[in-house]
């Protein structure tokens, strides 16, 4: 679902303190506000009917703080009821009343249908606790607003109702700004029906355990599927969405349970889709959905130890401390928890055949298997894991590619390694192996509809992998901005190359001489770039970021600094939002001195949350 997140925080600003103590007053009144203890054994069970263990009302100072902490008085007590107890599709909430606990506060209802009873709902809205020092249980510092779905049941089937609630509630908290939705995994209709609504797996273990459990499923029924189609879901509604052109067989019993194995209690025959009826068959699980990230834009990061594996011989540039230093300065600059971490999958080889001859892919991974030190050129240093971490990270831009188009984030930055963008067809170089910018453009062609992909490559070298693979394309758009090719590496990127056959015009090569500085790159991306992207109307861009064009890098010349970088983050979110819904998904490439490749990716990724990045205050070192 897609928020004008510029909007977080819809219920303005705060309210003055008397406004929300008129509200208690009044509720206190009508009997909807009480005290609560917060012990599960005295909470309702579900369908018992019992009451909470409600207590006396708390005092007033007691009620304000816990008011302030969860909302920041944006919502008055009075409106927040009225915000929760919605009536939709005839289902209406009774008895609504909210319990403050310690530091949380209880939303408490019966569902009615009419007259009847039909079900209740109980929600628990608290702060979580951040540790300020690791490893010690003090002190902390408030952290993310969440929403505990303690418990919904429904005795009459609804179609729709509980998901046209949850999307109500989901608009309003994230006005609110609470930023997770967690979900209580003995939840019964948990298996699938909130996987369907977005929410994944908490625990990414027993995510990778789900996973196989279902690829045992394909195996012991015999299905028509490949294990790369399994391997490569990283989300539960992924999972939920599985296959649908392939029904299998589940059996329920008087209860409702089903399974995929018929027996004494479950001889009730259905036939669902594989991955929802997987879902339905499988262990309940716990699960969180991201509704508001704390910045206006919500940036996925896909990331992945895989990264690492891909080892280059010591001294070379191309290492994976770049992407250690990367995640350490992430973690430092508190950025985890406004960040949504997407997972890399392996790609089928269909998509990467759509790029890369597979004969040449052969030849890659019989090298890294026969434990090669380089591949095609001595530049190239690889190592046993140097073919799986490629493919990964290719995995990785279609990752991000998914996440912008189903809407689980707004952007998406691609910290991957090795690199792509001198990859051709079927040759390696300049540390690059598979061109992952160019498997996303393709991969994006053929699974999310569009036409139109426009990549930005502003690595300091020119992207001639990227170039040749859509020379005759003419919906691609490829633009480099490099250090002029008289004298840098690879030495193509000339100005009057602009594609060829239908693709001519649709290459732009921007070379700036060296020592250029900020103010001639982003002349030239105001000059030519910006008017390049405005006629050409993208409906996808992806940015080849490389970082070594910064001033500090030691293998490129053009002098800039973050200020540059984020200039052009700013405007190429700008052309984004004009043309294609904001959808911009960044791809490392370069970037080779520590320093200089953290400082500016942070300000990068800070600038693709939309916030406003002073660079010198995030360069480091
Ligand atoms: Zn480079």
């Amino acid at each position: 679902m897609m928020f004008d997140t510029t909007r977080a925080g819809g219920f303005g600003d705060p309210l003055p303190e008397r406004d929300i103590l008129e509200g208690f007053d009044r509720l206190i009144a009508e009997g909807k506000i009480y005290g609560a203890e917060r012990n599960p054994d005295v909470l309702k069970k579900s369908g018992s009917g019992e009451s909470f263990l409600a207590v006396a009302v708390p005092s007033l100072r007691r009620l304000l703080s816990v008011w302030d902490r969860l909302f920041g008085n944006r919502v008055s007590p009075v409106e927040l009821l009225r915000h929760l107890a919605v009536e939709i599709h005839g289902f209406e909430h009774r008895e609504a009343i909210l319990l403050f606990a310690r530091g949380r506060l209880l939303y408490d209802c019966q569902i009615f249908q009419g007259k009847e009873a039909v079900g209740h709902l109980t929600l628990d809205l608290y702060r979580e606790r951040d540790r300020v020092v690791p490893f010690l249980p003090f002190p902390t510092r408030p952290g993310r607003r969440v929403v505990y779905i303690e418990g919904i049941s429904l005795t009459r089937q609804s179609t729709g109702y509980a998901s046209a609630l949850f999307r109500r509630y989901e608009r309003v908290f994230h006005d609110l700004g609470f930023h997770l939705f967690r979900l209580k995994a003995s939840l019964s209709v948990g298996k699938y029906y909130w996987a369907k609504e977005g929410f994944d797996c908490s625990d990414r273990e027993q995510f990778r355990e789900i996973r196989d459990r279902l690829w045992d499923l394909v195996w012991r029924l015999d299905l028509p599927v490949a294990e790369q189609e399994v391997r490569r879901l990283t989300h539960m509604s992924d999972v939920a969405a599985f296959r649908r052109d392939l029904p299998i067989p589940v059996y329920r019993n008087a209860d409702g349970y089903y399974a995929t194995a018929r027996d004494a209690s479950r001889h009730e025959e259905f036939r669902f889709p594989l991955g929802k009826a997987f879902l339905l068959c499988s262990a309940p699980w716990d699960g969180f959905k991201v509704i508001y990230t704390d910045t206006p834009r919500r940036t996925g990061l896909v990331w992945s130890e895989g990264f690492l594996d891909h080892e280059s011989r010591p001294g070379h540039p191309e290492s994976p401390k770049r992407l250690e230093a990367l995640f350490t300065a992430i973690r430092e600059e508190g950025m985890r928890e406004s960040l949504i971490f997407l997972e890399p999958y392996i790609p089928a080889m269909e998509s990467l055949h759509a790029v890369h001859d597979p004969a040449y892919l052969d030849a890659f991974r019989e090298a890294a298997a026969r434990g090669d030190r380089h591949f095609a050129v001595r530049d190239c240093a690889i190592s046993a894991g140097s073919y799986e971490a490629a493919l990964l990270a290719a995995g990785g831009v279609m990752a991000g590619i998914d996440a912008v188009f189903s809407g689980r984030s707004d952007n998406a930055f691609c910290a991957v390694r090795p690199p792509g963008h001198h990859a051709g067809r079927a040759q390696a170089m300049g540390f690059c192996f598979i061109n992952n910018v160019a498997v996303g453009a393709a991969y994006a062609r053929s699974a999310c509809g569009i036409a139109r992909v426009c990549i930005l490559d502003w690595d300091a070298h020119h992207g001639n992998g990227t170039q040749d693979l859509f020379l005759e394309d003419p919906e691609t758009l490829f633009i480099s901005l490099h250090e002029h090719p008289s004298f840098c590496y690879p030495g193509t990127g000339r100005r009057m190359d602009r594609g060829k056959g239908a693709g001519v015009g649709a290459t732009l090569n921007v070379p700036l001489s060296p020592h250029a500085g900020d103010r001639e790159m982003i002349d030239a991306f105001e000059r030519e770039v910006v008017p390049a992207i405005e006629a050409f109307r993208p409906e996808l861009i992806l940015l080849s970021a490389g970082f070594d064009a910064h001033k500090d890098d030691p293998i490129a010349d053009l002098e800039c600094t973050e200020k540059a970088y984020v200039h052009m983050t700013r405007r190429v979110l700008e052309l984004a939002d004009r043309h294609c819904e904001g959808r911009v998904v960044s791809v490392l490439e370069g970037g080779y001195r520590m320093e200089s490749l953290v400082s500016s990716a942070i300000a990068h990724i800070k600038t693709m949350q939309g916030r406003e990045v002073s660079p010198c205050s995030s360069a480091r070192g």
